[in-house]
């Protein structure tokens, strides 16, 4: 095993990530930028260095200052964790030329999966059913047309170096196609410095479902379930859970099997995920690849019993992967939910700043991976999840039960967060019932959410704000004046902030 590990990331995936390192005995070595000198990650880490301004270009982004700490700290790995260099073949490269292990799959292996039409060309030659579409980008816009046209409306166009749903854009007829080409290649063209785009055919309210893959470098390659991931907003994953409650024993082999053959194809180690789309009929058909560790990785280790962390770093020390295929046996159920710092009763603007109160919810079945702690001001700078809770149990009935319990007890303040949208989700019929698609949050939010709180237009409702508004503007004066911490924020700022909690939550939380 490894002597010391390097994590080039931030969050609760970084303090995930050193948690492996303290159970295996490996020392976990953080980086961080300006704003991130006092995070919960640099708190748990044996070392940490900072590598620059807090604009991620500058700082997680930069390769060579990555390289240099590696180096300087004698560290022998480095995991990526998911999202910044996690899927940029650039690192392992720059790792392999360092003598550093890389925690994830080749540089080739993420070359051939990493544009979405290259994986696409992959999964043809795999055998691996995938949307209908092409698999090449699309030169120029009469081409577009030729091709959209045979594939038939509604198309997706997407972009080939796609992620977060970025550079997507669906097209309900002929007359739309070039309006929505300009703005998916514009798009594409600012997130990623790349503006190719391509077709597919746009699905009528598939779910979500993903298998989750894992290879050692002696050829063996097993899947380990899938993840469904159909409750999105704006084409990005809100909750996760496993198993699918859609999901057939055969359903679940057929594309686990095609999973593992597109690994294989790829010439594929360490862990992955597949993704595919499932229609009404279980038809299943291939999205795409990421190479990596995924933000929902909890719900399948709830599941498998497998410490998936654990097995990446073991994988890329060179030993043999611990199981079979027979081996691999789902218990239960496991559901999560991403908390983010951001306000869903607006529009879902991000909330960075203070968190005046953290208190996380326990008991039986509740896992918190948390990247923050009471007093913590989280950045603007970067993606605003704070944490993800994850709950496991016997039943998914059981398990949102339990996630409702947990939501019940999780107080936070100073910031707004989304678990309020999670309570109205786990509260309703249809989504208790399993009936979701990938459409499904977008279609019932507006009946989901509370009317935005500036709809207030009763004299009583009106009142009942201002007196929410004096309320929570004292008690944060008075919380800030007994931990003695910072000067007391501006007055707009803490009057926002107190009206919100104030009103979207019961007032002793
Ligand atoms: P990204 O990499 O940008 O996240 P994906 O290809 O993984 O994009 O797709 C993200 C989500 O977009 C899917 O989970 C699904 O909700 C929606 N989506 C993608 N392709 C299609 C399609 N062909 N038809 C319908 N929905 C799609």
């Amino acid at each position: 095993m490894f002597k010391k590990l390097l994590i080039a990331n931030r969050g609760e995936i970084a303090v995930r990530i050193l948690r492996a390192c303290r159970d295996l005995g490996v020392a976990g070595v953080a980086v961080y930028s300006d704003v991130d000198r006092g995070a919960l990650h640099v708190r748990m880490a044996d070392e940490a260095y900072a590598i620059g301004p807090a604009p991620s270009r500058e700082s997680y982004l930069r390769i060579d200052k990555l390289m240099d700490i590696a180096l300087r700290s004698g560290c022998d790995a480095l995991h990526p964790g998911y999202g910044f260099l996690a899927e940029n073949p650039e690192l392992p490269r720059a790792c392999a030329n360092a003598g550093i292990a890389f925690v994830g799959p080749p540089a080739e292996a993420m070359e051939r999966l990493g544009a979405k039409t290259a994986a696409r060309e992959l999964a043809f030659r795999a055998g691996v059913p995938m949307v209908p579409g092409v698999r090449e980008p699309i030169p120029q816009l009469e081409a577009g047309r030729r091709i959209a046209d045979e594939i038939g409306y509604p198309v997706l166009l997407k972009a080939v170096a796609g992620g977060g749903g970025k550079g997507m854009r669906v097209v309900a007829g002929a007359h739309e196609l070039a309006s929505a080409w300009r703005d998916a290649a514009s798009e594409a063209l600012n997130a990623f410095g790349d503006e190719r785009v391509y077709i597919e055919k746009y699905l009528d309210r598939p779910r979500h479902i993903e298998m989750q893959i894992f290879a050692d470098a002696h050829g063996n390659v097993v899947y380990l379930g899938e993840r469904e991931c159909s409750v999105q907003r704006r084409h990005q994953k809100v909750i996760e859970e496993a198993p699918s409650p859609f999901m057939t024993p055969e359903l679940r082999r057929a594309m686990g099997e095609a999973a593992v053959r597109l690994a294989r194809e790829a010439g594929y180690t360490n862990a992955g995920t597949v993704e595919f789309l499932v229609d009404a009929n279980r038809n299943f058909y291939f999205l795409e690849v990421n190479t990596r560790l995924q933000v929902e990785h909890p719900v399948t280790e709830a599941v498998t019993g497998l410490d998936l962390v654990e097995l990446q770093l073991r994988a890329a020390a060179g030993e043999q992967l611990p199981i079979k295929q027979q081996d691999v046996t789902l218990h239960g159920h496991a559901m999560e939910c991403r908390i983010y710092a951001e306000d869903p009763e607006n529009h879902f603007f991000p909330s960075p700043g203070k968190i005046i109160s953290w208190r996380p919810p326990h008991g039986p079945g509740i896992r918190l991976d948390e990247g923050v702690y009471s007093g913590w001001t989280v950045p603007g700078d970067y993606d605003p999840l704070l944490a993800k809770l994850i709950a496991s149990g016997g039943s998914r009935t059981e398990v949102i039960a339990r996630l409702q319990r947990a939501l019940s007890e999780f107080q936070i303040t100073g910031i707004r967060t989304n678990t309020l949208l999670f309570e109205k989700i786990l509260a309703n019929p249809e989504f208790q019932k399993g009936a979701i698609h990938t459409r499904w949050l977008d279609e019932r939010l507006a009946s989901l959410l509370p009317a935005p709180v500036s709809d207030a237009d009763s004299p009583s409702e009106a009142l009942e704000i201002k007196v929410a508004m004096i309320a929570a503007a004292l008690w944060h004066v008075c919380q800030t004046k007994s931990a003695n911490e910072q000067p007391a924020p501006s007055v707009s700022r803490w009057r926002d902030d107190g009206r919100r909690e104030q009103i979207s939550r019961t007032p002793d939380r």
